[in-house]
């Protein structure tokens, strides 16, 4: 057995490396993680993002999402909920 470090569950270790009882928790703890500061091409993206015309919030948060965190999971992109009126 293995402890997450992230959650502190006990969980059966299938490789001795495995920090974390799952994906998810392995993502939460590195976003816990000190945010580094963004490299030159990183912020040279976000002012391309700025001038860029998305059609949608949504397409706008997944980019946005591509350059300073592409370790997280893929935001849903073009999902639209259906208006109640
Ligand atoms: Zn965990």
């Amino acid at each position: 057995m293995g402890t997450c470090e992230y959650c502190g569950t006990r969980f059966p270790l299938t490789r001795s490396t495995r920090k974390y009882c799952t994906s998810r928790c392995k993502t939460n703890a590195c976003l816990n993680r000190k945010p580094r500061r963004l490299r030159a091409d990183e912020v040279a993206a976000l002012h391309e993002l700025l001038h860029s015309d998305l059609d949608s919030p949504e397409a706008f948060r997944e980019k946005l999402r591509e350059i300073i965190a592409p370790h997280m999971e893929p935001l849903p992109v073009g999902v639209s909920v259906p208006r109640m009126d």
